[in-house]
């Protein structure tokens, strides 16, 4: 986070008053830090598709680009060869997504130091969630518990870059949002060195939780998880489980959109473009993308943000 302007506050007066008031200009701005999110492909026309994606997005230098695990563990396979395909045949830095779920502390050690001995040295550790079917979380015996035990479990390993989840809307598991936000304290004292947030459409609430997490004493980066949206309805269904509000204004741009998907996909780069400029008024400079191996949502985004190809 740079010191342009502080947090919540301004965003606050923003809100009281004209809404875009306050925005500086485009070309005032430097260039966001960026990272984007894939997930692994499960068959030949999604691995290209996934690496057109990467092709598309590779010039925007991101800092890193990091593979999603599957619900319950079930891409172990697909996760390293993905990573380890990139750390291959690009120059990108990749981070794997590794969860504690349905897997003894020993296998997700064993999985870690084939990482690090790979060459990949960025480990994005969750808890995970269970498998498709399986309504609660229940710790593997002999398995880390969660994510804060997996990131001193992978300080043991080796010297990653450990990044971590966090939830501007807490995590819908936790007891209230000050257990949570311990929790978040928690994984970065036992060595995460960032956390990459949940998506959230309201910038406000992003704000607010990063002026909690500093009273909290965390001090890593908070790099916001952007979501652009083309699929409303789908997203919609999907954040309820998540516990993501989506403001009803979002509802009303996406209303009579469901068979016109050019319109919406503009719809969709105007409401991320409004978020994300926001956040970066705000003194946000760094944004992790979650791409769903789509580029051109994320591309536009980051494009109005002021990256450029290398
Ligand atoms: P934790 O930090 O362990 O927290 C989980 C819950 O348990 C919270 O409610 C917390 O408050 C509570 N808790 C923590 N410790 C304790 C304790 N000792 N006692 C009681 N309660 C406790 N899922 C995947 O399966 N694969 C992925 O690749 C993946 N990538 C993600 C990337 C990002 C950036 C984010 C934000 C989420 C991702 N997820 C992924 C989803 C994530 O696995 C779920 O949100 C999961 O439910 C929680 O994971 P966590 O690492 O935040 O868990």
């Amino acid at each position: 986070m740079n010191e342009i302007l502080p947090s919540a506050k301004t965003l606050q007066s923003w809100l009281e008053g004209p809404r875009f008031g306050g925005l500086p200009s485009l070309t005032a701005m430097p260039a966001p830090l960026l990272s984007f999110e894939f997930f692994p492909p499960k068959n030949d026309a999604l691995e290209a598709q996934l690496w057109a994606c990467i092709q598309r997005l590779a010039p925007l230098s991101p800092r890193f680009v990091s593979v999603t695990y599957g619900a319950g563990g079930t891409t172990q396979a697909r996760t390293h060869a993905t990573v380890t395909r990139i750390l291959r045949e690009t120059a990108l830095t990749p981070a794997a997504h590794l969860t504690c779920v349905g897997a003894t502390r020993e296998e997700v050690d064993e999985v870690a130091r084939g990482y690090w001995d790979a060459g990949v040295k960025h480990i994005v550790a969750l808890r995970g969630d269970p498998p498709a079917g399986v309504s609660d979380y229940v710790p593997h015996p002999g398995g880390y518990a969660y994510a804060a035990d997996l990131v001193a479990g992978l300080r043991r390993v080796a010297d990653f870059e450990i990044s971590v989840a966090a939830y501007p809307e807490v995590h819908p598991g936790a007891q209230s949002a000050d257990h949570d936000l311990d929790n978040l304290k928690r994984k970065i004292d036992a060595g995460a060195t960032r956390a990459i947030t949940q998506y959230f459409f309201d910038a406000g609430t992003f704000l607010r939780f990063i002026d909690r997490a500093h009273a909290a004493g965390i001090t890593v980066p908070i790099v916001p998880g952007i979501m652009p949206v083309s699929n409303f309805k789908q997203m919609k269904g999907f954040s309820e489980r998540i516990g993501a509000q989506v403001p009803d204004w979002m509802g009303r741009l996406f209303e009579g959109l469901e068979e016109d998907l050019e319109t919406r996909r503009m719809v969709a780069a105007v409401v991320a473009a409004e978020q994300v400029r926001l956040l970066q008024a705000n003194g946000v400079d760094e944004f992790h993308f979650y791409t769903l191996n789509r580029p051109d949502l994320t591309y536009a985004i980051a494009h109005i943000l002021g990256a450029r190809p290398a």
